[in-house]
């Protein structure tokens, strides 16, 4: 399998590999009469390189061609290369402040996001032997994510000149804050960066300093992007992809169902964010700090959602928020 497609008006999909589930991450270069934009470059790996280096000598790219960089939102599996990238090439890295707040939060140099994180999954009933395997767990990304670069902000609302078309910037939160999408009129193309996926549902993670509005602002976001005319599809990962109305349908049916599941278990036994965490993903969840985290995150998202529609309660009980119907 090689690991670039081409696409109309010549845009290249790189599949960059990921040591996780989702197995690879979509960069997209963009040509016009100056070069190429590059969209979310990938987890800095040792096989992210080789990928790249690959592709770029695939299409006859010399690196320096590319002249901008563009990151749809800040998780490491987009963002990680893009240091790489701007001291190989020069290029600006265009993101949205918010966006990048979190970058500052989860990476920089004063970093809070894991203590946060531990506070937040603590209050939640998390076992402590679970809490202290986050924050070396989410330490072992910063060589992932480094060197890392100077940003220059882009903001929703404006528009964005990629491949020779004007592609209008769309805030697009609740998987990730300050994420972005970006849409062509001109061809009815969406990047729609992790917001909408194919095949693979999209996760609404609570993160500490947005605690509680994601999944209300991932169905609100979903609801305005169901809104536009797309022809194709350019997601984060999967592959380019038609049908972008119905499979946001489908999206926002997967969250009523699994609310009102969430809803069902709750009213049967009141419990932990922890607990349903693990009624819902299975106990073998625990083995993985990554897919735990994943899994707790998203598990709050759809309690907080029912708390805040007053279908579920909750109280704390010695020190640990307990949800009952
Ligand atoms: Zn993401």
């Amino acid at each position: 399998m090689t690991s670039t497609t081409v696409w109309p008006k010549g845009i290249i999909q790189v599949k960059v590999p990921l040591p996780f589930s989702l197995k690879w991450v979509n960069s997209y270069l963009l040509r016009d009469e100056k070069g190429y934009t590059l969209i979310d470059p990938g987890l800095h790996t040792p096989e992210s390189i080789e990928t790249w280096n690959a592709a770029l000598a695939e299409h006859d790219i010399v690196i320096q061609d590319i002249h901008t960089i563009v990151l749809t939102h800040q998780h490491p599996d987009h963002y990680g290369l893009a240091g790489w990238f701007q001291q190989r090439t020069g290029a600006p890295v265009l993101i949205s402040p918010r966006s990048y707040a979190y970058i500052v939060k989860m990476w920089g140099k004063d970093r809070s996001y894991a203590a946060e994180l531990v506070a937040l999954y603590r209050q939640h009933g998390m076992p402590e032997h679970l809490l202290d395997a986050m924050p070396p767990h989410l330490e072992s990304f910063m060589d992932k994510v480094s060197p890392q670069p100077e940003v220059t902000f882009i903001e929703a609302g404006g528009v964005l000149r990629m491949a020779g078309m004007d592609w209008q910037m769309i805030d697009a939160p609740g998987h990730a804050s300050g994420q972005l999408c970006f849409y062509a009129p001109e061809r009815k193309w969406m990047i729609c960066g992790d917001q909408v996926l194919p095949n693979i549902t999209p996760n609404v993670s609570v993160v500490p300093g947005d605690e509680g509005g994601e999944l209300e602002q991932f169905l609100g976001s979903l609801k305005q992007l169901g809104a536009y005319e797309v022809e194709l599809a350019f997601p984060g990962h999967r592959d380019p992809f038609t049908g972008f109305g119905l499979r946001i349908e489908e999206l926002i049916d997967h969250h009523k169902r699994r609310l009102e599941s969430i809803a069902e278990r709750v009213k049967e036994e009141g419990c932990t964010g922890y607990a349903m965490c693990e009624r819902l993903f299975g106990a073998r969840i625990a083995g993985n700090p990554h897919n735990l985290r994943f899994a707790m995150s998203e598990t709050l998202a759809h309690l907080f959602h029912l708390e805040q529609r007053n279908e579920i309660s909750s109280s704390i009980r010695d020190g640990v928020i307990v949800y009952q119907a």
